[in-house]
């Protein structure tokens, strides 16, 4: 409630409880404190950690969905469940579905991607948490029939044209640990097959030699600079021209942009916005994480992003923040089952950049999180200890 006379606080409101929308609230609370009020709105009540779905099957992890109220509550903002519909700029107003209307002074959309099956192949497409049950079904059927004396070949494919790949090769690996810890006597072939011209290729040559050796050590096969068509007759057609048998295919979805009505977008859909997160033609709308034009699509880029956009908007408002990097620092974890390896890749290049920098013996941030946010990682060990972010060390065959 605003006190009779006062002027009424600045009110930003963001759409999304992923990592972009989390990470903005806690950025603009600790740059602005109560000098704003902050609306999230999701059509979703959980927030969804979907980097811990890769090894839910496989160890007893941390839960990956998240009573959302809660978080957001200790996040410091309050919390509003409904969808966008569309938004109306020049009236600074979001229409939700349910008709509700709202008016902001700055508003961010922190809605994240689409996310598009495009194989037609058995399997599954592995979009997050949701699919850990079917992944689980598919192995239980490809160790059966291993067990019974037959021949089965797996792959992990990352899509042509960009997806989030750190996945892709989790599963292969943790699958293939989990497949090799029964009476199968290798008869089950893991592969991944992937357009990189080296496995983790964005995160610079270490750590594409760093995971080709991985791979080998686990004995998963590697198709690197391998464009898949489609799959036929229990083969990936791919490019360059030739056929890899798979049985069962794990295939990460193509990320398409939200395509949201009443802001500008880019073919495909993300929304179009300037290097600082700034909507075309709109300066008191921004979007951060996945839904936006950036194309590398990251966790940690998200909270890069929302850190990026919560400054502006505070400059905006006359307050001074400490300085967010405008070019991002991609970093990531890999669990393989043999450790976890650090990636870390400065997007603002240099000859020596090129090749970033791994290491499996020490973190190479603090928090040594799975998604490396400024104030999403050290709030999420503050609300669940080191529950939530770091990897258990239990055996993958434990479960
Ligand atoms: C299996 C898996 C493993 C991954 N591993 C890693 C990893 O190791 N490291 C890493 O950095 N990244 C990883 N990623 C990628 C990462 O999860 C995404 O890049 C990240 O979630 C993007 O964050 P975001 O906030 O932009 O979107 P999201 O996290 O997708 O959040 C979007 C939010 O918006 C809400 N929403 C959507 N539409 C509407 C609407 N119309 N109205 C209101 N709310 C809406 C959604 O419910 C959701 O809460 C992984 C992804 C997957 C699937």
């Amino acid at each position: 409630m605003v006190p009779t006379g006062t002027k009424p606080l600045t009110k930003i409101v963001i759409a999304g409880a992923g990592f972009a929308a989390l990470e903005t609230v806690l950025a603009v609370r600790a740059f602005a404190g109560d000098a704003v009020t902050l609306d999230l709105i999701s059509d979703q009540d959980e927030f969804v950690f979907s980097p811990a779905a890769t090894a839910e099957l496989f160890v007893p992890v941390p839960r990956s969905r998240w009573p959302l109220t809660d978080l957001v509550q200790r996040a410091g903002a309050n919390l509003i469940l409904g969808a966008i519909d569309r938004i109306d700029p020049d009236q600074r107003r979001v229409h939700l579905t349910s008709g509700e209307v709202l008016a902001y002074d700055f508003f961010v959309i922190a809605i994240g991607g689409i996310h598009e099956p495009w194989l037609d192949a058995p399997g599954v497409t592995f979009t997050g948490p949701q699919e850990v049950p079917v992944l689980g079904q598919h192995l239980a059927q490809v160790i059966a029939r291993a067990e019974a004396g037959d021949e089965v070949r797996l792959a992990f494919v990352v899509p042509p044209g960009g997806s989030w790949v750190i996945p892709v090769y989790e599963l292969a690996l943790l699958s293939k640990q989990f497949i090799d810890a029964h009476d199968v006597d290798g008869r089950v072939e893991v592969r991944v097959v992937t357009p990189e011209d080296a496995p983790l290729a964005v995160f610079g040559q270490q750590a594409g030699q760093m995971m080709t050796g991985v791979l080998a050590d686990a004995g998963v096969e590697l198709s690197s600079a391998t464009i898949v068509r489609e799959w036929r007759n229990g083969a990936l057609c791919t490019v360059p021209e030739g056929e890899i048998a798979a049985d069962v295919v794990v295939s990460m979805p193509v990320i398409c942009g939200p395509f949201l009505p009443g802001v500008p977008h880019t073919a495909q859909g993300f929304v179009d916005a300037d290097r600082d997160g700034r909507v075309r033609s709109h300066n008191r709308v921004f979007v951060a994480g996945d839904a936006g034009p950036f194309p590398i699509k990251q966790a940690g880029l998200a909270c890069q992003q929302a850190d990026r956009v919560a400054a502006i908007i505070c400059a905006h408002l006359g307050i001074s923040t400490i300085e967010i990097p405008r070019a991002p620092v991609l970093r990531g974890v890999v669990w393989s089952g043999a450790g976890e390896h650090f990636l870390r890749r400065d997007l603002a290049g240099g000859r020596d950049e090129s090749h970033g920098t791994v290491s499996t013996s020490a973190a190479l941030w603090w928090p040594p999180g799975k998604v490396a946010g400024r104030f999403l990682a050290p709030f999420l060990h503050e609300v669940e200890g080191h529950e939530l972010v770091d990897m258990p060390t239990h055996n993958a065959t434990s479960h």
